[in-house]
């Protein structure tokens, strides 16, 4: 991991089970926030000290982007003079802990790309009608549960469910055979609008503060059985991985890029003067316990068919309020080819393929005590911005 100048993410950490506090992260070094504060470096910006004696980022975020993006730059004139990171407000990460970020208000999942669509429709549907026929006139989503988000590094049990592996028999309750994850991105989001009040396609970008990496893992067998009528339950809802730092979309302004054409022409509130993504390779490893590790994966954020601007937008056309601390999830970032495949689901179809490990073991979905690593950086002419990572471990059922 590298974290540049150019980055100055936000997050929370504490050592030894104090106070959590505000932080950003520059090279290796967590740099405390608060400690900054009360060194009066935040002076002139006029912000209470214990916003940065904080549990989450909520409370920053709520002072608006003018004041966070004003801390932003004047930690990068601090971190350009100290050639040398040394003091009570800098830490090694290896020395702290690190803490989910934002206090997680409601969570809705899209689903935005349209290979991802195409395959799942493919697999779970109709291979000649795959896209279904609202598929591209709405940014299709639906709403999942903030409780079961937590940071990288937080562990969890292979979760047990309902499974109908055959229409002839009845269903059985078993730990899920089926586990997987799927790689996407969160938006969370900075600014709330009125209920009643929708967002214009064009200033959804305002309500938007950072992103981070998002595995949201999935059941594939619970899914199967339990999604018709009403979509995902409990084969998404047992648990969430986030990584540990927000990166602003103000760091990601070098890395717009032109996005998919959309045909046909969606409908007026959801069109852009200017169409564009984020240019964020991502990447998926898998590490089985004892073996190497190994890239089963490598996409990009660019893969998406309907823009953040555009959920957002779709989000509130009903009048429908977001709040800070609220997070959108793309929906799994599914590149055109195989290796750009955001989920074992589409990796090997479904199980009919297997992935080789390292150690010539076979993997179709997730086994006990396998991690999955997610990674994802932008890079361009020499500026650099990290995510960070995800790393979460599978445990055995309880
Ligand atoms: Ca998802």
């Amino acid at each position: 991991m590298n974290f540049t100048i150019d980055n100055i993410p936000f997050g929370i950490f504490s050592i030894n089970n104090n106070q959590k506090r505000l932080a950003t992260i520059i090279d290796n070094f967590v740099v405390d926030l608060y400690e900054l504060a009360k060194l009066g470096y935040f002076n002139e910006l006029k912000i209470k000290k214990s916003v940065f004696k904080n549990d989450y980022l909520n409370d920053f975020i709520g002072i608006g982007k003018t004041k966070t993006n004003a801390v932003r730059k004047r930690l990068q004139e601090i971190l350009r003079e100290e050639h040398i990171y040394e003091g009570e407000a800098f830490y090694d990460v290896n020395s702290v802990e690190l803490h989910l970020p934002i206090k997680i208000g409601d969570y809705t999942d899209f689903y935005s790309s349209e290979q991802h669509a195409t395959n799942v429709g493919m697999m779970f549907r109709d291979p000649a009608n795959a896209l279904l026929p609202n598929w591209k006139h709405i940014p299709v989503a639906y709403h999942g549960r903030s409780s079961s988000i937590f940071v990288s590094g937080k562990n969890f049990h292979r979760p047990k469910g309902q499974i109908n592996k055959d229409e002839n028999k009845l269903p059985i309750f078993v730990p899920t055979s089926r586990l997987d994850f799927e790689l996407e991105m969160a938006t969370i989001i900075g600014k709330s609008n009125e209920i009643g009040e929708s967002i214009d396609v064009h200033d959804a970008e305002d309500y938007v503060f950072g992103f981070q990496l998002l595995n949201d893992w999935s059941a594939r067998d619970i899914q199967k059985w339990e999604y018709v009528p009403l979509g995902p339950f409990l084969a998404k809802n047992f648990f969430s991985s986030v990584s540990p730092w927000v990166i602003t979309i103000e760091a990601l302004e070098p890395f717009r890029v032109e996005a998919e054409i959309q045909n046909p022409t969606v409908l007026p509130y959801l069109q852009e003067k200017k169409h564009l993504n984020f240019d964020i390779k991502l990447e998926v490893i898998l590490q089985a316990k004892g073996v190497e590790e190994l890239i089963i994966s490598q996409s990009n954020f660019k893969n998406m068919y309907w823009t953040v601007a555009q959920q957002i937008a779709h989000h509130t056309v009903n009048g429908c309020n977001l709040n800070i601390g609220d997070l959108l999830g793309s929906g799994t970032i599914s590149g055109k080819e195989l290796n750009s495949f955001g989920s074992l689901l589409e990796i090997t179809w479904g199980g009919e393929n297997s992935i080789i490990l390292p150690n010539g073991a076979e993997r179709k979905f997730l086994e006990d005590y396998d991690t999955i690593i997610f990674k994802g950086f932008a890079q361009k002419s020499g500026v650099r911005v990290d995510f960070g990572e995800i790393r979460t471990m599978i445990l055995p059922t309880k």
